[in-house]
């Protein structure tokens, strides 16, 4: 069985402890590696490290720092294959989806902080004799925890700003997915990153996360889960003021007006809710439909939904693939038998799938989709994160504005309409980070990235994230 280690200190290191999780194929349902479950003796080896580092690392130029992270980006792009079919064998996503999404994308992350940084400017503020200007420092080390559901593009996300700005890392992938982060490892040293800049410590949320926002010298933690795990971070965290970024769940609606361009905005919205098994946090999981079109939105949409195809991740022409867990599988399960007992009706979809051959264990589920069930119901509030959407119908803007903002979520929207005063008004009314209009995952990483309400706490992205992951100091000069 395959054996994933700690990178500490640009080496190999199995936890002190010798405690281990297990780690299964999602298609498979079989346990096919281990890794550490790390405890706080490993985490502060990886924080010795990074403190050894974080002299040489913080004074390079930017120049030197953005060659890099470059020479990373390059090693990835020689390892792109291998990379996406460890992605989707660790998480069970088509492996087509990782060729065009995943791994593309945990490149660009790179390729775009490492030469942001360039581009880094801060203000200044002239006056009759006297000039302020303002100075970003690194912070010195910090922490990266990341979820499974996009692996290694959400642990790019994080941890090339914060490498970029000149800060040590100790960045922990999620237990489930930890494969391609530890490949990622193997990719910085061939690309000459120093020893103890970048520190993987595996393991599990309780142990090796609650470790690393507890330590006294991680002095920011940049964390992307779930609002539980979120709240618990703040609370923990908020004592010791350490800085927090914090990207947490979502509900989102995609909100479909009678003037769209019809055939797009169904492609689009069978596009938004079943990428990834549903498993994004930007994923549209309620449908509102404006009643005039209700019933041929919802035939077309369940039409087009039945012809996607679930099964091995690594078969041509599969659509959707496993489940992360099985105890995530069975979460999924657990609400589309919510959502009866509800009231709600079962258009399509609604059970677990079975495939023959190798993934006959797997954890699949059809693509589930619902009507019938008013916004206040468990099923439209809680956050499912699987192949599971609802349809709502909506009578008036006023009407789709507050169905979409009536949850606790305010992650992400996407509106449908061809007219150009609605689609401004809706952007501005809707309570939400990101406002999609006529699209869906169109992202430009200069832009601000993040959450309103229990969605989240800061915004990642562009300059944001480099302000995030710096000290920022105000130098007034009288002359
Ligand atoms: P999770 O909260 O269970 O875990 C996320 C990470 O936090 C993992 O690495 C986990 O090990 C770690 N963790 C868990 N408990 C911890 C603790 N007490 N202290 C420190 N670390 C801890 O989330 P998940 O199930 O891995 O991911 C799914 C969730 O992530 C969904 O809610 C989804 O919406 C959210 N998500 C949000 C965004 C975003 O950008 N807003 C992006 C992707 C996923």
């Amino acid at each position: 069985m395959k054996e994933l280690l700690n990178y500490i200190a640009g080496e190999w290191q199995k936890p002190i402890s010798d405690m281990w999780l297990d780690n299964a194929e999602p298609a498979t349902g079989k346990v096919y590696s281990r890794l550490p479950d790390s405890t706080n003796e490993d985490v502060d080896m990886a924080v010795e490290a990074a403190k050894k580092a974080f002299p040489m690392w913080s004074s390079k130029s930017v120049e030197e720092r953005s060659r890099i992270l470059l020479a990373i980006a390059h090693e990835m792009k020689s390892s792109f294959d291998a990379l996406a079919e460890a992605e989707s064998r660790d998480q069970g996503k088509p492996l087509q989806l990782s060729k065009v999404m995943d791994i593309p994308r945990a490149i660009q992350n790179i390729e775009f902080f490492a030469t942001e940084i360039l581009h880094f400017a801060s203000e200044s503020h002239a006056a009759k004799g006297v000039v302020n200007y303002t100075a970003h420092s690194p912070i010195g080390i910090v922490g990266c925890i990341s979820p499974w559901n996009l692996p290694l593009y959400l642990f790019t996300w994080k941890i090339a700003p914060a490498l970029a700005m000149g800060n040590c890392v100790i960045a922990k992938p999620s237990e489930l997915t930890p494969l391609t982060a530890t490949m990622f490892a193997e990719l910085c040293m061939k690309a000459g990153l120093p020893p103890g800049v970048l520190n993987i410590v595996h393991g599990s949320g309780k142990q090796t996360g609650a470790a690393i926002v507890d330590h006294p010298e991680i002095k920011a933690i940049s964390f992307t889960g779930g609002t539980v795990t979120g709240e618990h971070i703040a609370s923990v965290a908020a004592p010791t003021f350490k800085k927090l970024s914090l990207e947490l769940g979502g509900k989102n609606p995609s909100i479909i007006f009678d003037d769209c361009d019809f055939e797009e905005a169904v492609h689009q919205a069978v596009r938004s809710a079943f990428t990834n098994q549903g498993e994004i946090c930007l994923c549209g999981s309620r449908i509102l439909i404006e009643n005039s079109i209700y019933d041929q939105f919802r035939d077309a949409f369940v039409n087009k939904v039945k012809q996607l195809t679930v099964g091995d991740p690594f078969e041509d022409g599969i659509n959707v693939g496993a489940l992360v867990s099985k105890s995530h599988w069975e979460k999924v399960l657990s609400y589309i038998q919510l959502a009866k007992e509800e009231g709600g009706t079962i258009l399509c979809g609604g059970n677990s799938v079975s495939p023959k051959g190798r993934c006959e264990q797997g954890w699949f589920i059809e693509p589930t989709v619902i009507e019938g069930l008013d916004n206040a119901c468990r099923t439209n509030q809680e956050e499912i994160f699987g192949p599971v959407v609802t349809l709502q119908r909506f009578s008036s803007e006023e009407e789709a504005i507050a169905l979409a903002n009536g949850t606790r979520y305010g992650l992400a929207a996407n509106v449908w309409t061809q007219h150009l005063a609605k689609a401004h008004r809706m952007a501005h009314a809707l309570d939400f980070g990101i406002v999609w209009i006529n699209c869906w995952l169109l992202r430009d990483l200069r832009t601000p990235f993040g959450g309103m309400k229990d969605s989240g706490v800061g915004r990642e992205g562009g300059f944001e994230v480099l302000r995030f992951f710096s000290e920022t100091k105000n130098v007034c000069v009288k002359f």
